[in-house]
């Protein structure tokens, strides 16, 4: 459990999103990291975001949302900019000049040019300005998800398993072989970033969130029976693993 910088944080917002049981219909392992104080528009986000298959923990300031980044592996941080223990561009700032490639997509007001132009060139990647259509934000991320650098298509392939992150279908040889969510959850992040370790708490933060009491041998379980999977529907990539380390997936 790192739940230490939830203190003060309306914990129902990440939690929504990550307790056991409450998965949305589509197991997906891109996580999102959205600092909104505003609750409603926060829990909109969150729910919103959970049909388009994106997991997102949700909190309100930007203290928080900096903390999460120290401990959990984001895909993308969508960031509203007025917060209220101090501005969202200091959060894209502080980021930036830890290295932190993070993609950053800030939210704004109709009317801050100005913001968004300082957002941007604070390094943020993308914005959108308040109201916006949900099924935007979903597909502007996706955008930010494909840029070079960032392993995100409609496709994922390693030798001859392919995976349809639209469809969550994995194919072998174009035959769509049976596999579990939870399976496909772990598979899917060796997949995106294949040929790279992949640290054991990444897959568990990934597939149980940050809330989850995960059994210290949950990963290793999982990782076996993804082996056995791999090997029983014909896959010729394996999963390799380094002790203490993580784990690699090899063509
Ligand atoms: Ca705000």
């Amino acid at each position: 459990m790192h739940l230490g910088f939830l203190s003060g944080f309306k914990a129902k917002h990440l939690l929504s999103s990550v307790l056991p049981g409450q998965y949305p219909r589509l197991f997906c392992t891109m996580r999102i990291l959205l600092v909104e104080d505003h609750d409603r528009l926060a829990q909109t986000i969150v729910e919103g975001l959970d049909e388009f298959g994106f997991r997102v923990d949700a909190l309100p300031t930007a203290e928080d949302g900096i903390s999460a980044t120290r401990s959990t592996e984001y895909d993308a941080l969508v960031l509203d900019l007025g917060l209220p223990d101090r501005d969202g561009l200091d959060v894209i700032s502080e980021l930036r000049q830890r290295n932190i490639e993070l993609p950053i997509l800030i939210l704004t007001a109709r009317d801050g040019v100005d913001d968004r132009v300082a957002g941007l060139d604070r390094g943020a990647d993308d914005y959108l300005m308040k109201p916006f259509a949900m099924k935007e934000l979903a597909a502007r991320l996706r955008a930010l998800l494909r840029r070079p650098g960032r392993v995100l298509g409609a496709t994922l392939e390693s030798g001859n398993l392919r995976f349809n992150t639209v469809l969550r279908q994995v194919v072998v040889d174009g035959r769509v072989v049976p596999i579990s969510r939870r399976e496909i959850g772990a598979l899917e992040l060796l997949m995106r970033r294949a040929g790279q370790v992949v640290s054991r708490r990444a897959l568990e933060d990934t597939l149980y969130g940050l809330s989850g009491d995960v059994n210290p041998n949950a990963v290793e379980v999982l990782i076996s029976r993804l082996r056995k999977r791999l090997d029983e529907i014909g896959a010729d990539c394996s999963i390799r693993t380094l002790r203490g380390i993580g784990y690699l997936l090899k063509e």
